[in-house]
Order: C-alpha cells, then structure tokens, then sequence
C-alpha cells in the first residue's frame, strides 16, 4: 500500500515538471507585448514595418516566447531594459518566422557587452608552438547554450539596416547551424533532396567567395563568409535578410535555397535598391 503511495505520488511529481513549464509559457504568452515593447520592436526590427499583418503577429508572438525563456546578463556594466531586450529578441526571432522549429530550444543565456569585447585566444602552430592573443569581438555563439553581443554594433544593425551586416542574424544563425548536431553551414533541412540540393549550391558558391576574397573582387557576400562553411552560412543569412534584392540577383540559386530553408521572402518588405547592383561582376548561380 505505501509503495503504491509513492508510485502515486512520484508520478504526479514528474508530471507536474513536465507540465510547469508549458503552463508557464502559456500564461505569458496570454500577456500581449505593451504598446512602449511593441514600439522598440517597430523601430528596432529590420523590416517590421514592411511585414503583412500575420507575420508581425507572429514576430510578436516569437519575441514573447523569447523573452519569457532566454535569460539576459548585461556584462562590463551594461543595463538590460527593455530596448536591450526587445531589439534582440526581435532581430533574433525574424530567422524562426513560418518556420516550425522551436525558439532556440538550445539556447538559455544572452550575455551583452556595451561594446566590441576582448576575448582570449590559443593558437597552436605546426611545429607546436602556443600562442596566446587577446581578440575583438562582436559576437559570439557557443554550443553551450550561450550567445554574446555588442550593444553598440546591435544598434548599429538596427540603424543602418540594409548595410548586409547585423551581429545578430549572424549570431542567431549559428545557433540554427548548431541545432543539426555540428557547426557546419548545414542546419536541419529535414529530407535528403533538401540537403542534396543544399550542399551543391552552398558548396559552388562558398569555393567562388573564396575566390573572390583570394582576388579581392567584390561580392554582394561579405569576404567573411570565405573564412568557413559554418561562417559563409551566417554571413548568407545577414545578406538574404538585409539585402535580398541583390542576393537575388547575383546568388540566384543560394537565395532560392534560403528562401526555402528561411520561408519568407524579404524582398516583400524591403525595397530595391535605387540604383542596380552593377558593382558586383558576377551572377553565380544560373549557368555554373
Ligand atoms: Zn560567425
């Protein structure tokens, strides 16, 4: 009789934890954002005013479910507010709209520096020897289940939008990388054609980034992304959303394979570029 008790009363137990959490979730998605987080939202996500209605309500939706997961630390002084919050959150959630995956079910911590941050760096060299050098850095995305951000050149990505570069999308799109077991440029893309097609295209396109970077010929893809698959993948990522047109134009095939991973068009709501991308030479995609 008391062991049937404890059976009892430890499966309620685990079935309480189970449920905690979803409970939790819901009860904080019922609390709409207020008008002053919607606001920063507006002004802060890249194309947010572009967007139709349904998906800025999933944008909305998205951050909320960020927010009430993901825990910020402010470091070097830096206090989390509201604008610190909301302008991550909503960068970082673009990368998740109509797409079925969780939000970053990986990731617990935001760790924000007020600017560029120092981080210590080992480098062995063939014949053994160690080096120790200290970096700037404007971003960083562990496995971990840690992301860390420059406030300062957040900002700037939410200012000068159409530039091709935001930390975020580059640091969130990491994370997505991560999520298929290994850094690599190749999220999960779901059945074997996907990564079939996946592979040719970013493959061809990262050895002609590479090229480019060699020859210092200039790319509508930051010369970053030559530095390896899983860092042209995060450099596409920043392009596809911050300079779509051009993409389109001269990454034809890669845009198709991010507009297909990706499942918006950021074309929609952001505007051509008055005058044509005529400075990038070359159309990689159609004919290679
Ligand atoms: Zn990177």
């Amino acid at each position: 009789m008391e062991a049937l008790l404890w059976t009892t009363l430890i499966t309620v137990a685990i079935a309480l934890a189970m449920l905690y959490p979803g409970w939790r979730l819901k009860r904080a998605l019922a609390q709409p954002l207020a008008a002053a987080q919607l606001a920063i939202l507006a002004r802060n996500s890249p194309a947010y005013g572009g967007m139709p209605p349904d998906l800025r309500a999933q944008l909305q939706r998205l951050v909320q479910q960020f927010l009430h997961q993901k825990k910020y630390i402010g470091c070097e002084g830096l206090e989390i507010d509201d604008e610190v919050r909301l302008t991550i959150a909503g960068q970082a959630c673009l990368l998740l709209l109509n797409r079925p995956s969780r939000v970053y079910p990986g990731l617990h911590t935001v760790l924000v520096y007020p600017s560029a941050f120092l981080v210590p760096r080992r480098q062995v060299d063939a014949a053994g020897v160690v080096t120790e050098t200290r970096q700037d850095l404007l971003g960083e995305s562990w496995g971990d289940g840690r992301v860390v951000l420059s406030w300062d050149h957040v900002q700037r990505a939410a200012r000068e939008e159409g530039s091709g570069h935001n930390v975020v999308l580059h640091e969130f799109a990491h994370q997505l990388d991560s999520e298929s077991g290994s850094n690599n440029g190749a999220p999960y893309l779901g059945n074997r054609s996907s990564y079939r097609s996946w592979a040719a295209v970013l493959s061809r396109d990262f050895a002609n980034l590479r090229a480019d970077a060699l020859y210092q010929q200039q790319s509508v893809l930051d010369h970053y992304g030559a530095t390896s698959p899983a860092e042209f993948f995060a450099v596409a990522t920043e392009t596809f959303f911050e300079k779509p047109h051009q993409m389109a134009d001269f990454h034809p095939e890669l845009y198709a394979e991010f507009l297909k991973y990706y499942r918006v068009d950021p074309r929609a709501w952001t505007a051509a570029p008055a005058a044509p991308t005529a400075q990038y030479g070359t159309v990689y995609g159609e004919w290679q």
